[in-house]
């Protein structure tokens, strides 16, 4: 973006000043290392590639469009990729829309660490882990219940290690939304809890109970795969 401003600045500069002679200079040279070469692909992969489209645009202005169009730009490569992107299903599903979330904002980096991979897909769970082992989706089995592939919907909604753990946390999400008063969160939180789950909303308290539930969760789990795998120690040690 700055080389994109400073050409900007560089070609609204007096023709007399030496700056701007030298930047004719290097638009006359055909070599592909130019500078302006270099900022020609750039003007033109952001849509900017006309020089007329400056003229109309003062400081300000340009800089503001610079922002917007590779902004444009980014948002439309990552929803190509969301997409077609089997990893990031889960993710389209329940986020969809472009922007960073103010869960992100949590002074709690473990909480906000834990929910960002949740929601990226790049996480601990047997749907993430097992794609590692080339081990088809429908055989990435939970591995503390057994019952269904551990995707984030299992692990957040249906699986039965955290059944205490969900009664909790869901009466403080409740009661919270509950004393806001907040009728579209409510209604969000009684049809589409994955929504609210996946720090989707932009309330950051709220995702400050959200995240807390799912920290609760992951550790429960982790707590849950270590006594397991020790108990398997000393079965194989004592038999
Ligand atoms: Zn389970």
């Amino acid at each position: 973006m700055l080389i994109l401003r400073y050409w900007g600045r560089v070609s609204s500069l007096n023709p007399e000043r030496l700056l701007y002679k030298t930047l004719i200079e290097d638009q006359k040279l055909i070599k592909m290392t130019t500078w302006h070469h270099k900022v020609s692909s750039l003007l033109s992969e952001y849509n900017l590639h006309s020089i007329s489209l400056y003229l109309k645009y003062n400081k300000t202005s340009w800089d503001l469009k610079v922002k917007n169009n590779i902004q444009d730009h980014f948002q439309s490569k990552w929803e190509a990729k969301l997409k077609f992107s089997s990893k990031l299903s889960e993710y389209n599903t329940w986020v969809g829309c472009f922007g960073a979330k103010n869960y992100l904002n949590s002074t709690r980096l473990e909480h906000s660490d834990n929910l960002a991979k949740l929601r990226s897909g790049g996480c601990f769970l047997r749907i993430e882990t097992g794609r590692h082992e080339a081990l088809p989706r429908e055989e990435r089995l939970c591995p503390c219940c057994h019952k269904d592939v551990e995707h984030v919907l299992h692990f957040l909604l249906h699986c039965e290690l955290y059944t205490s753990l969900r009664t909790k946390h869901f009466k403080l999400i409740s009661n919270y939304i509950n004393i806001n008063k907040d009728t579209m969160l409510k209604e969000v939180w009684n049809t589409n809890k994955m929504s609210i789950l996946f720090g989707s909303s932009n309330n950051l308290q709220l995702n400050e109970l959200v995240m807390a539930y799912a920290i609760s969760c992951f550790r429960t789990r982790r707590n849950h795969l270590n006594l397991k795998k020790k108990n398997r120690f000393w079965t194989r040690h004592i038999t």
